[in-house]
């Protein structure tokens, strides 16, 4: 393991750290530089039972309430994110803190669990200018800013956060549920199993934000939808979730407008 940065949570101040680990063998990502956020007073999986991981997730709706209660985020924390906390936690880790190449002609998958924006988005510029590739997602599009615009993609969970994140100019990685159709300016993942596995993340690298500061209107390459994929639970909160917003959505724009 790779220690890459310590400081505090952009989120909420708390410490964070973030790490990486190399040769991973998904089978949707290939072979990419995991990166890790993750608390460093705090084992994840104490975090997400406290609501301490607001610090690394922030207001993503995929944590659930109340300690966790219906989460249904799609990573396990009692495994990988549990494995690097104790190798943080015993040192045992390679520190390249001032290593500013530490991506060096590598593809890099940023957050394997956290938010990137739990982290100053200057680490990441210096870091990724290194990067032959990487893929990024954030919960956080509506308060991070347009930098983080600039290399990671809106996570949404429903077409009515796709086209406020898209009005903001962003481009969007939008996880639907069966009812939802593909819409227009958006392709299927090509790595995900309902595309048959065409490819993986460490060639696509589609989902690297924007190619042009200017926002969408300087970069014409297509959104992404892939079906949700998890635990049955996971997956039908995961719907009942999509409908509901696009529902509310619906009956928000039937409404007349408030006068005052
Ligand atoms: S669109 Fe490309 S980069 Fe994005 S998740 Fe799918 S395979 Fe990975």
């Amino acid at each position: 393991m790779r220690l890459l940065w310590t400081g505090p949570s952009v989120l909420d101040g708390s410490p964070v750290f973030v790490a990486a680990t190399d040769g991973s063998h998904n089978r949707k990502t290939g072979p990419m530089v995991q990166v890790w956020i993750l608390r460093a007073d705090v084992h994840p999986f104490q975090a997400v039972r406290t609501g301490q991981d607001v610090a690394i997730c922030g207001d993503c709706a995929l944590r659930g309430v109340n300690g966790g209660q219906g989460r249904s985020c799609y990573v396990p924390v009692q495994h990988a994110p549990a494995a690097v906390y104790r190798a943080f936690q015993a040192q045992q880790y390679d520190d390249q803190r001032t290593m500013t190449a530490c991506f060096y002609r590598q593809t890099v998958r940023i957050g394997a669990y956290g938010d990137p924006a739990a982290v100053p988005w200057w680490f990441w510029f210096d870091r990724l200018s290194h990067a032959v590739g990487w893929t990024a997602y954030t919960h956080q599009w509506r308060t991070a800013g347009d930098t983080f615009r600039s290399f990671c993609m809106a996570s949404v969970e429903s077409e009515a956060d796709a086209r406020e994140a898209h009005r903001a100019g962003w481009r969007t990685f939008r996880v639907r549920g069966p009812l939802s159709p593909v819409a227009s300016g958006e392709i299927v993942c090509p790595a995900s199993e309902e595309a048959g596995h065409q490819t993986t993340c460490a060639r696509c690298r589609l989902c690297n934000g924007m190619s042009r500061p200017s926002g969408r209107r300087g970069d014409r390459r297509p959104d992404i939808v892939i079906l949700a994929h998890r635990t049955p639970i996971a997956f039908a909160r995961q719907t009942q979730r999509s409908l509901f917003a696009d529902a509310t959505a619906v009956v928000d724009s039937a409404l007349p407008a408030a006068t005052p």
